[in-house]
């Protein structure tokens, strides 16, 4: 660590902030139940403070980066590099105005994680664990199952997975709802028994969406991600109550901040919380989001990015498992080095690496690159 001067966190101050933008096109068209596209925004954040380089990320608009450029450096730069809460207390106060869920917190998120990267790299520590230690490695769920893909190439990459030694995959319903039980009984064709979970991504109405838990409930479906909208507490409460046992209703990947999940929790709609790093605040909004589960005495999911979220499975006990997203793990695997592969279901950090373990291939970037700024 340098020698800089410190401002009461114990670190030395960041002094470089740049954002820069990648927009990759998918591999094939996608869509879920509620949005079709064919291309992914990613958001990184880099934080030099010591003579160190911290990387943080959201998978966001571009809009994001222009937050993180005209509202948040200011907040960061030329401060402690150990003092994470007092930057998001500072950033929280700057994007006040501009209204807190969305892309504020999505840019938020992005400057967590490169803060909590740049920690970890400081103290030469991987970030699972700086954050506690629960488990060497976190079991993953191979999701993908678009509602654009044809039959056979749900089956190959469900399939696939399941041939890896998955234990559990995702498909999204939703966007045919009459042809739904038919890609369903498709998909168990293919997995044999590998738990089958399926996410509607909030496309059905409440009656509409028990009627299909029985019938997938018939196919072993044992997870039903968003089957009405999120936003309609009530009605993942009546899903909830009235679907078979085996099956858990999901929510929360649009978890913006720590009152959004204690609203859901509250309204008893969930039995697996989940959430998103690069949404609800970064790694701190991550481990808000934990303890809100536990004091319910129910389990977190991770939602997406998982070379992110790889870290915090291992950190916090009640992380179920990671959403191993077929689109964000082929972009991190092109954008970044460092990541891991999962091996008998599981991933696993490599503990040499410190912080987020990975580094960012700025040359294969390049040619996806929109915006990049240092200041
Ligand atoms: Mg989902």
């Amino acid at each position: 660590m340098s020698s800089s001067a410190t401002t009461g966190g114990g670190g030395p101050r960041v002094d470089t902030v740049r954002v820069s933008t990648y927009v990759v096109p998918t591999d094939a068209p996608e869509s879920d139940g509620t949005l079709e596209w064919e291309r992914t925004t990613l958001v990184v954040v880099e934080l030099a403070a010591g003579g160190v380089t911290g990387l943080g990320y959201t998978y966001a608009d571009r809009a994001t980066a222009a937050v993180v450029r005209d509202a948040l450096a200011g907040e960061v730069k030329g401060e402690d590099a150990f003092a994470i809460p007092a930057a998001n207390r500072r950033m929280l106060a700057r994007v006040r105005n501009l209204g807190r869920p969305g892309i504020a917190s999505m840019a938020i998120s992005a400057v967590d994680n490169a803060l909590w990267d740049l920690k970890s790299r400081l103290l030469n520590l991987p970030l699972a664990l700086l954050l506690g230690s629960a488990r060497p490695e976190t079991p993953v769920y191979g999701s993908g199952g678009f509602t654009s893909y044809s039959t056979e190439e749900l089956q190959r990459q469900l399939g696939g997975w399941a041939e890896q030694g998955m234990a559990f995959v995702k498909m999204k319903v939703g966007r045919e709802p009459a042809e739904d039980p038919r890609r369903v009984r498709a998909a168990r064709e293919a997995i044999g028994g590998t738990q089958l979970f399926v996410d509607a991504n909030g496309a059905y109405s409440r009656k509409q969406a028990l009627a299909l838990a029985r019938r997938f409930a018939d196919l072993d479906v044992r997870w039903f991600e968003e089957p009405v909208s999120s936003d309609d507490l009530a009605g993942l409460r009546f899903l909830r109550d009235q679907a078979p046992a085996e099956m858990d209703v999901a929510a929360g990947e649009y978890g913006y901040d720590p009152f959004y999940f204690r609203r859901m929790l509250e309204a008893g709609a969930v039995d697996v919380l989940q959430a998103d790093a690069t949404r609800c605040g970064g790694v701190s909004g991550f481990v808000a989001a934990h303890a809100l589960a536990d004091a319910q005495g129910l389990p977190l999911s991770a939602h997406c990015a998982p070379a992110l979220h790889l870290h915090l499975g291992c950190a916090l006990v009640r992380v179920r498992h990671l959403e191993y997203f077929h689109d964000h793990q082929r972009i991190e695997e092109m954008l970044f080095d460092g990541t891991v592969r999962p091996r008998h279901g599981a991933l696993a950090p490599d503990l040499t690496r410190p912080g987020l373990g990975l580094t960012l291939k700025r040359q294969d970037a390049q040619r996806f690159a929109v915006d990049d700024w240092r200041g």
